[in-house]
């Protein structure tokens, strides 16, 4: 029989990871070695201000599978998942969190699916450790959301973990948005896509880099990335608005015809000025997100600068199906 040889990277985000990297690894290395697939993996380290960098420099002396991807500043979670994306070279990518809230113990499961034919298999938590109970609920409130007023159905309790096909990958990386929602593209690109079930740890050292304000930034990035729900909202609003102010004005001219006009007129008129203008405001701030998008967008910059990319060290005389050359380098700029 014909021995195929395959290929997984691992990407996996660091920013300020100090704490937990030595531990990280040794797990995820212990998964590895037991698989029979070559394997690589790469480190993107996101502008970190502590020592994580010098930790990575010296797993990746001691693991020849390593590459580090250092870039030069930090530039959040989603864009360090797409410079590794980028660089990932295997038939098969897995993306997981470096705090071990992932647990690497499921990459055996992930490639079984993949070998069945899937594209995209995502890690479903059944339960959320560590995390309180305002956090649980609005992120349940956000999946919700996104479900209903959403062109695409975003699975719920669903983090980036997940492993994607090397087609699957290819699809990420010919999306040059700078607005990059990962949860919604990881849907977005469509393919085969499966759930498997586990239960999410609580963060293993260090502390969780999302604050409230972050992942309100994050809902209201993810809710105008994919749905124009908000600006229909302001146009009803407006409608509405326009109509009450019609028939009060009807009403007002009514009352005049048949009352006459007392000095009177004041206390309305101010009322029906502060109200539309209040609408308009809104309105129009509603139009300034979406315009600000479009300005972002057509500037088309890059998404990120490398300041430096380790390649890793192992030889890489395996022969690989699916892997094409031209891949290699899209997007970004070195
Ligand atoms: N991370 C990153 N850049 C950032 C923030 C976080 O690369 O600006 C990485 C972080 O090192 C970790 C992963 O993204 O590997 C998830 O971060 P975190 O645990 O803080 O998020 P949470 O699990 O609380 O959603
Ligand atoms: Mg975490």
């Amino acid at each position: 029989m014909q021995q195929v040889e395959y290929m997984i990277s691992i990407v996996v985000p660091v920013y300020n990871e100090k704490e937990v990297l030595g531990d990280f690894h040794e797990r995820i290395t212990q998964v590895l070695d037991k698989l029979s697939l070559d394997s690589e993996i790469i480190y993107v380290n996101d502008g970190s201000e502590d020592n994580t960098l010098s930790i990575l420099t010296k797993i990746r002396e001691q693991d020849a599978r390593v590459a580090i991807i250092d870039l030069s500043r930090n530039f959040g979670k989603e864009i360090a998942m797409t410079a590794g994306l980028h660089k990932a070279e295997g038939d098969a990518v897995v993306v997981i969190d470096a705090d071990l809230q992932d647990p690497p113990e499921l990459i055996p499961r992930l490639i079984d699916e993949w070998q069945d034919g899937y594209d995209v298999i995502y890690a479903k938590r059944s339960r959320r450790e560590g995390e309180s109970a305002f956090k649980k609920l609005t992120a349940h409130l956000f999946y919700r959301l996104m479900g209903a007023i959403g062109q695409i159905k975003i699975p719920e309790d669903t983090g980036d973990y997940r492993l994607l096909s090397r087609r699957a990958v290819d699809a990420l990386n010919t999306l040059q948005e700078q607005h990059r929602f990962m949860k919604g593209l990881f849907t977005w690109i469509g393919y085969r896509q499966k759930a498997i079930l586990y239960e999410r740890d609580p963060r293993h050292a260090g502390e969780s880099k999302w604050n409230y304000w972050h992942l309100w930034n994050f809902a209201i990035e993810g809710i105008t990335s994919y749905s124009s729900a908000p600006l229909k909202l302001a146009s009803y609003l407006g409608l509405l608005t326009a109509l009450g102010a019609f028939s009060y004005g009807i009403f007002i001219v009514i009352r005049t015809l048949l009352y006459g006009e007392p000095v009177q007129g004041y206390p309305s008129m101010i009322v029906v000025i502060l109200f539309l203008g209040g609408v308009q405001l809104m309105s129009i701030g509603v139009l300034g997100e979406y315009v600000g998008r479009i300005f972002t967008e057509t500037k088309r910059r890059p998404l990120y600068f490398i300041n430096n990319f380790s390649q890793r060290r192992a030889n890489q005389t395996q022969t690989r199906l699916t892997q094409t050359e031209a891949q290699k380098d899209k997007g970004g700029c070195v």
